[in-house]
């Protein structure tokens, strides 16, 4: 059984279709990518498989319990971590508060301070900075800080969305590093990335999604070569 298993989701903005029917799968330690033109459904299925958006029909199913039908709170509990796009974090209060908050749901409240360790470890430019207010972090310091934030809720799961928009070339590989190293101390991840090429370089496998629907899939090393998927997402 997949780790995660999406059967036939559809959703729907008012009369407006964004997701027709999609299927895939995630399993235990994969990293898979979807990609896919502006619009095309992306961002739609990470909200819908975390809970901020429900789904007209079709299931989401992590380790066998249904998700469709669960709260978004649950979602976390469960072992989902969600860095949204645009980041999202907590604006007015320090890194180190951002960082409390993402273990918000967690019972084992004695192990977040090693795990706040940890995360200044992975992230040494949150460690020199963690008094700072995050909103007045740089847009690479902001995307590390979702990230860890993520990461304190000590997920089975990461889901990302375009982690890399909007970074500098150098901090976009950094952040790529980043989400290899969580994928080898054994975090599944789910990424959605504009930067087609950069995701497939780090990914298991991967689904492309055009309109609603997904088109092609398969390992991340074929994709990478097959020619249609070069010259619509890679820029060949
Ligand atoms: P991008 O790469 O541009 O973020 P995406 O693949 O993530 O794109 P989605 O954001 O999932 O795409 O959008 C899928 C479709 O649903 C688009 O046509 C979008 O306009 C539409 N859509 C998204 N959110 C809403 C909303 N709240 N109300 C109406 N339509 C929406």
């Amino acid at each position: 059984m997949a780790m995660l298993e999406i059967n036939d989701l559809h959703v729907n903005y008012g009369m407006i279709a964004a997701l027709k029917g999609i299927s895939f799968e995630v399993n235990e330690g994969e990293v898979i990518s979807l990609i896919g033109a502006n619009g095309a459904g992306k961002t739609t299925t990470l909200h819908t498989l975390t809970g901020l958006i429900s789904a007209k029909s079709g299931s989401i199913k992590f380790n066998g319990v249904e998700l469709t039908k669960t709260p978004a709170h649950k979602i976390v509990e469960m072992g989902i971590a969600h860095v949204p796009e645009g980041r999202r974090i907590f604006q007015n209060l320090t890194v180190l508060d951002n960082l409390k908050l993402g273990a918000f749901t967690r019972k084992d409240k004695e192990n977040i301070p090693k795990d706040i360790q940890d995360i200044y470890e992975r992230f040494p430019r949150l460690a020199e900075r963690k008094n700072q207010i995050a909103g007045t972090l740089s847009g690479g310091e902001q995307q590390m800080l979702a990230m860890g934030r993520a990461l304190m809720s000590r997920p089975k799961i990461v889901v990302m969305d375009e982690p890399s928009m909007g970074l500098s070339p150098i901090l976009v590989s950094t952040i790529f590093k980043i989400i290899e190293d969580i994928r080898k101390s054994g975090t599944t991840v789910l990424l959605v990335e504009q930067n087609a090429k950069k995701a497939l370089a780090i990914s298991d496998r991967a689904y492309v999604l055009e309109t609603g629907k997904i088109v092609l899939s398969g390992k991340a090393s074929d994709l990478i070569n097959d020619e249609s998927v070069k010259k619509a997402y890679l820029g060949e």
